[in-house]
């Protein structure tokens, strides 16, 4: 790979290979904008095929953060961190606060948080080398379990798309069908259950069926299944790329919003098709950004209320991706990207400004 020819393409700020032989740590911290505030990103461990594997996810997951934190409305930039080994055999606290070391030398350019392959126990030996780091444990003052909170974007953003879709966003006596039953999933439910939706569910694990099925009446269809079923609004909430050829013809669906990343497999491709169906995709990114709001709180000294009402304004935020959809007409996908990007735009035009506040500019050489 051409390092600086992609980093130029796609205005990558900063890439960082950070080594140390004793503890094993191979890691590469991917900086991709600043522009809006110091970036947030999860450090994720998996045991990539190669230097190049590695390279290509830090630079994808770092500009996604970007998209996400600035759509979100947050005054926070994207980064992503990748470590290359298996978290199962080959972590240790000393990668770790090497790690830690690493990030405290970008000076509160970065700040880390959980990611796949990634603990609390991970995020506080961090702690122990830099302050810039979010998921620590709860004892530290940290913003826990992020999937409730998640789930509450969800429900929000699924409101503004019921009503962009049938005109009003009262989810009472809507069928809502849920792909996965996890801590996301569940969480939704609850949101739903208690507006008075009907619930449809599937997933791989009978165990998480049964929960929802007991907690809120749900009715259980087998995985296939749940792209064919007669609902309202789809809510993919277990994986990716399920949004494609195969599956969006089958769908029966007006709505669809959930928690997944990455739902659509093309996104120009099979967000289009969305569009010429006329169902209404409620963007991925957009909707569950609740996760990283409620991390990001922990930057002023975390506050669950105050995260809690900023989640709120996730409805605001499909507002905007559904003025600009129509606007432009594009689909909602490309709409949520636009959004993000003439937010940064703005920012770095108000930053122009010359403002007397650092020494620096006095200094004369
Ligand atoms: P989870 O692991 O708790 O739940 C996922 C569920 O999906 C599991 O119960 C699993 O058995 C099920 N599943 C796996 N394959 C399936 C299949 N083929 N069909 C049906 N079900 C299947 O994960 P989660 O934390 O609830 O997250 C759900 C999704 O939301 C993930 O894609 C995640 O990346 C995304 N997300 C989560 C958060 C968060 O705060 N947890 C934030 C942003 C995005």
């Amino acid at each position: 790979m051409n390092l600086f020819e992609v980093m130029t393409h796609d205005d990558y700020e900063q890439v960082v290979f950070c080594q140390d032989k004793i503890s094993g740590l191979k890691a590469i911290i991917a900086i991709h904008d600043t522009t809006l505030g110091p970036a947030l990103g999860g450090c994720r461990m998996w045991p990539y095929n190669s230097e190049e594997e590695a390279l290509n996810d830090a630079l994808r997951l770092a500009k996604g953060m970007t998209y996400k934190n600035a759509a979100a409305g947050l005054n926070i930039g994207g980064a992503k961190t990748v470590i290359i080994g298996d978290p199962k055999k080959d972590k240790s606290e000393a990668m770790f606060r090497a790690l830690g070391r690493y990030i405290e030398s970008l000076n509160g350019r970065y700040i880390t948080a959980e990611d796949v392959g990634t603990t609390v126990d991970d995020m506080n030996a961090i702690y122990m080398e830099t302050n810039h780091v979010t998921g620590t444990s709860d004892a530290q003052g940290a913003s826990g379990n992020p999937s409730p909170v998640t789930a509450l974007g969800v429900y929000y953003a699924m409101k503004r798309t019921a009503k962009e879709a049938f005109g009003d966003d009262d989810l009472t006596g809507k069928t809502i069908a849920i792909q996965g039953a996890g801590n996301v999933a569940t969480g939704l439910a609850k949101h739903l259950n208690d507006e008075g939706a009907h619930i449809i569910v599937t997933d791989i694990n009978q165990d998480a069926i049964d929960r929802m099925v007991n907690d809120y009446g749900a009715t259980a269809v087998l995985p296939d299944e749940i792209y064919d079923v007669e609902a309202d609004i789809f809510a993919p909430c277990a994986l990716g790329a399920i949004l494609n050829d195969d599956t969006i013809p089958r769908l029966k669906v007006k709505a669809i919003c959930g928690s997944s990343n990455n739902q659509l497999l093309d996104i120009g491709k099979h967000g289009q098709m969305l569009k010429d169906r006329e169902i209404v995709y409620g963007p991925d990114f957009i909707v569950n950004a609740g996760g990283v709001i409620n991390v990001a709180d922990e930057l002023k000294g975390y506050d669950r209320e105050r995260a809690l009402e900023k989640v709120k304004t996730i409805y605001d935020q499909m507002d905007k991706v559904f003025e600009i959809a129509k606007r432009d007409d594009i689909t909602t996908a490309e709409a949520a990207d636009r959004l993000a990007e003439e937010r940064i735009h703005s920012m770095l035009n108000v930053r122009g400004n010359f403002l007397q506040n650092e020494k620096s500019s006095l200094k004369t050489v």
